[in-house]
């Protein structure tokens, strides 16, 4: 049987500037035997960037041109750094910038997330191309793909969803004729492409997706994500002290933790290694000699709290105005309406006569649903809350995680605590002082 595959995939934080970039070239040289199938992510914060250019664009607030070229600059300190002047890579560079270039000299024209995907997609095409040229430059034959001749997706501008057969059959017809030639091959996470040829984005951070498309439909050896943490924690360690890496997590675990809102990796990563067996390795790209965290089938553990905190959370509270029951006939029409708006919700309440929502806050879009509903539905709103969900829980800590805050929704199952908590004000606290 031929070697197999196994699938890497580096995100931004390791891309950010010529220095990592090198340091990957130095992780890679150890794995010259193997046949890598190599997911990247755009450099750095590339991406918040593009989204900058589009919003200058689309909605006029700012200079297009200006947020484009501090972009470009980004990019074109990095070729500097790693190539000879007149390097064949600046030229491939330049044409995806000029593309962009193209788009925003003309007037508007198309949908908002149209426009988004055309544009921030040259994020991850431009990572790539510096990946291929650098990793060729210092010896590691390398090849490039355009994922776009890959992933085929539906034309949900900016949340793609994915054709699996077509995808599993362009990947099956393409890659191993690459890896005849080169024992790396490397493409851009996060960008599809519809059947029109049109570029499609799959979800921000969606590059580890991405991976784990290649892995399922390759059925790869294992697929590892490489990350500036040693691997999966407790807790975010810039929140909480005494914070663990989990050695071995079960998918399913991994699947709660990410629909909860961890973000180590993201929440649609997991179901394509599930069906596969494939096993997967959350290692840390600062330290690659680090065990990281694996993530297989049937691993039972004794696991520890798992602490996952999701800021910026909006409540809602709905009721009918004509103080009806929040019955069934309502919640399909409310749960409707978060779809068709794309709002996840994170956690939810009903009662008699209102039913509780938190969700993250995304002003336009909650906006839109407030509209739909004020008619027929009174609704407060809270901003400003934080949604703790704690896998695991043990007693003792829950009071420390209140501490100073108010519970405004509670929520628990066997496994799983969930709070949404308000800072108590200033004032309030120094009166609890007081008393
Ligand atoms: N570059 C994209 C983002 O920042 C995709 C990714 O990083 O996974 O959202
Ligand atoms: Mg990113």
């Amino acid at each position: 049987m031929s070697q197999s595959i196994k699938v890497f995939k580096f995100g931004g934080a390791s891309l950010k500037d010529s220095a990592a970039i090198k340091h990957i070239g130095e992780i890679l040289q150890r794995y010259q035997e193997e046949k890598l199938m190599i997911i990247v992510s755009a450099t750095g914060k590339t991406t918040n960037a593009l989204e900058k250019v589009v919003n200058a664009y689309f909605y006029q607030e700012g200079d297009a041109f200006a947020a484009l070229d501090t972009v470009r600059k980004n990019h074109f300190q990095i070729l500097d750094d790693l190539f000879e002047p007149n390097a064949e890579v600046y030229a491939a560079i330049n044409d995806f910038f000029t593309e962009i270039e193209w788009v925003i000299e003309d007037e508007v024209q198309d949908s908002y997330d149209y426009i988004y995907d055309q544009i921030v997609s040259i994020g991850e095409m431009v990572s790539s191309k510096i990946v291929v040229a650098y990793l060729n430059k210092i010896g590691i034959k390398t090849s490039w793909l355009d994922v776009r001749d890959v992933i085929l997706t539906d034309n949900t501008f900016r949340e793609a969803k994915i054709n699996w057969a077509q995808t599993t059959k362009n990947a099956t017809a393409v890659v191993p004729a690459l890896f005849e030639k080169n024992q790396f091959v490397v493409s851009q996470g996060f960008v599809g492409g519809t059947s029109e040829n049109f570029t499609t984005t799959l979800g921000r951070e969606g590059s580890d997706f991405s991976a784990a498309i290649f892995s399922f439909c390759l059925d790869v050896e294992s697929m590892s994500i490489w990350k500036d943490v040693p691997g999966i924690l407790t807790a975010d360690p810039k929140l909480f002290k005494n914070v663990m890496k989990v050695d071995r997590l079960s998918y399913k675990e991994a699947i709660e933790m990410t629909y909860y809102g961890a973000k180590v990796i993201h929440p649609k990563t997991i179901k394509p290694l599930q069906n596969k067996n494939i096993g997967l390795y959350v290692k840390s790209f600062v330290e690659p000699e680090g065990s990281g965290t694996f993530i297989g089938s049937d691993i039972l553990v004794d696991y520890p709290p798992v602490i996952v905190v999701e800021k910026e959370q909006v409540l809602l509270h709905i009721a009918a105005r004509d103080f009806s029951f929040i019955a069934e006939h309502h919640l399909s029409f409310l749960f409707g309406l978060f779809a068709t708006h794309r709002i996840k919700i994170n956690m939810m309440q009903n009662n008699a006569i209102s039913f509780a929502v938190c969700v993250t806050n995304k002003p336009k879009r909650i906006n839109a649903i407030m509209d739909a509903l004020k008619d027929e539905f009174r609704i407060t709103k809270d901003e400003h809350l934080e949604l703790i969900t704690v896998r695991h829980y043990e007693k003792g800590m829950l009071r420390n995680l209140r501490e100073g805050k108010i519970v405004m929704l509670e929520g628990k199952t066997r496994q799983t605590i969930q709070l949404v908590l308000k800072d108590i004000p200033l004032v309030e606290r120094i009166d609890k002082v007081v008393v």
